[in-house]
């Protein structure tokens, strides 16, 4: 064992003891725990804000929006519907085991580990931890060595501000994390790309630890010919390229109906120009890659031959432009891998039914995203197509949607988080039937005889 092994396997222990003794069962602890987290953030956002600029030069305006902001949000909802949520349920019980009583009740885990990604490092970190808090589990965060300042800053926050039997933040990258893996937890939850969560199951698999995993993957658009043209252009535009298109739900690629492609395209230019003044580089809407390898990554990426708008980087500011491709081929590099930073490829498309076809035979993407004025058309695709969400004429912002659950399926992950999703994450449903001893059902005791088998029967159809 090495010693970073040590230390964490001692703190996992103190952790496991902690839950045994039912620390975290009261509500009112968890609640406490959950407002406490709310103010640590609230005290603490210039800092915050600041270790996130300076990881990847995301803008104050967009760490309180998409990073604090759904945090709060998350908490706020938390401490609204806790007492509901975790109330025992009470549904029926089937006519066999009557008179007995049924009860579901949620029970927390136990001792989870959450690995975060780099690319939104707040809240992605800190969403999973809250439900699991929420749920009354104890927590190991690891969050992403790429953001590191705001990874240190987010130890040195709660660190101190929490006991390590409750929440420890540990730092690190592959080792740090493989030593986390080697340990039993009773849930994992990751956030990150898909060739890492095979890792992450495969580990888990060794101590039969269940596990959430949010992936990656490549997110269609198809965009009809009957959308509204403008809307479409600048939801398009802000989707793509919020973030540096450095998210998991941004629309990787575009499926134009052929007959609008050129009139589409020409409404992202105009769009591009005005949401970043004309000057992306030195727009604080746009922040830079997290880093050279990935910029390396990215810019490959780009076929200049194919760019109408944008192709222009950066590398000593990590600065990439808002990058449009037309003429994009199946086989083309970008379509091989996730885009993950700015660049858009457009292809486009005669036949809507064998495009479908197409895109339903490759690995399921955590989001299809739909443009077109016809909602009915639109619906019947989307419940038909295997994706792990889905919007109809938007991208991204289903993910802000603290009220639905939000997952991969297939390659893009596994299991649901957020709002009541996230607390039934971190929570086995455990069911316990209470039954009076005043009577008994004396039909299933042997002997058995044809007459109790046509009683059971009668009970069983
Ligand atoms: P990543 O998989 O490289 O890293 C995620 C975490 O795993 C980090 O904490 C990292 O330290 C750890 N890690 C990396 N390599 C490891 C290894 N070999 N063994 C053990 N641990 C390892 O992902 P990333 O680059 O941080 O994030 C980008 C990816 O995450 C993209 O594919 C994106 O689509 C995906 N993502 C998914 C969601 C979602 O909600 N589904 C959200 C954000 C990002």
């Amino acid at each position: 064992m090495t010693n970073s092994e040590l230390t964490i396997h001692a703190i996992l222990e103190a952790q496991r003891n902690y839950f045994l003794q039912g620390h975290t069962q009261p509500l009112s602890v968890r609640k406490t725990i959950l407002r406490k987290l709310k103010q640590l953030l609230r005290d603490n956002e210039e800092r915050i804000a600041e270790a996130v600029y300076s990881d990847f030069g995301k803008s104050y305006f967009e760490v309180m929006q998409n990073e604090l902001g759904l945090v709060y949000a998350e908490i706020t909802q938390l401490l609204k519907k806790l007492n509901k949520w975790s109330a025992p349920q009470r549904p029926f019980t089937a006519l066999v085991n009557l008179p007995g009583k049924s009860r579901v009740y949620p029970l927390p885990y136990g001792n989870v580990l959450v690995i975060a990604p780099w690319n939104y490092p707040v809240q992605l970190a800190l969403i999973p931890v809250i439900s699991a808090l929420a749920a009354g589990n104890t927590v190991i965060l690891k969050p992403s060595e790429l953001t590191s300042e705001t990874s240190a800053l987010l130890a040195t926050l709660m660190n101190s501000a929490f006991p390590r039997e409750l929440l420890y933040v540990k730092e690190g990258g592959v080792e740090e994390t493989g030593d986390l893996l080697s340990l039993r937890f009773d849930k994992i939850f990751f956030t990150g790309s898909t060739a890492v969560g095979k890792i992450v199951m495969k580990a888990a698999a060794a101590h039969l630890t269940p596990v959430t995993l949010e992936l990656g993957g490549k997110n269609p658009v198809i965009v009809m010919p009957d959308c509204d043209l403008k809307m479409t252009a600048k939801r398009l535009v802000w989707g793509k390229f919020h973030n540096g298109g450095q998210a998991c739900v941004s629309p990787d690629h575009l499926y134009v109906h052929e007959d609008i492609a050129d009139r589409l395209v020409e409404e992202m230019q105009k769009n591009i120009k005005k949401m970043y003044n004309g000057d992306a580089e030195n727009c604080e809407a746009l922040p830079s890659i997290v880093n050279d390898q990935h910029f390396d990554r990215i810019v490959g990426l780009i076929d200049q031959r194919k760019v109408v708008t944008g192709g222009k980087s950066n590398r000593e500011k990590l600065f990439i432009e808002p990058t449009v491709m037309t003429g994009v081929q199946p086989d083309d590099p970008v379509m091989q891998e996730e885009v993950f930073g700015p660049l858009m490829p457009v292809l486009t498309y005669d036949d809507p039914d064998a495009l479908l076809e197409k895109l339903k035979r490759e690995p399921s993407p955590l989001a299809l995203y739909i443009f077109t004025r016809n909602r009915r058309l639109a619906t019947k695709i989307q419940q038909g197509f295997r994706s792990g969400g889905g919007m109809v004429n938007d991208t991204v912002v289903h993910f802000v949607n603290n009220t639905t659950p939000f997952g991969g399926m297939g390659e893009s992950g596994m299991g649901n988080y957020h709002g009541k999703a996230g607390f039934e994450c971190f929570s086995h449903r455990k069911t316990v039937m209470t039954k009076p001893t005043w009577f008994e059902l004396w039909v299933k005791y042997p002997p058995y005889t044809k007459s109790k088998l046509k009683i059971i029967r009668a009970f069983l159809r």
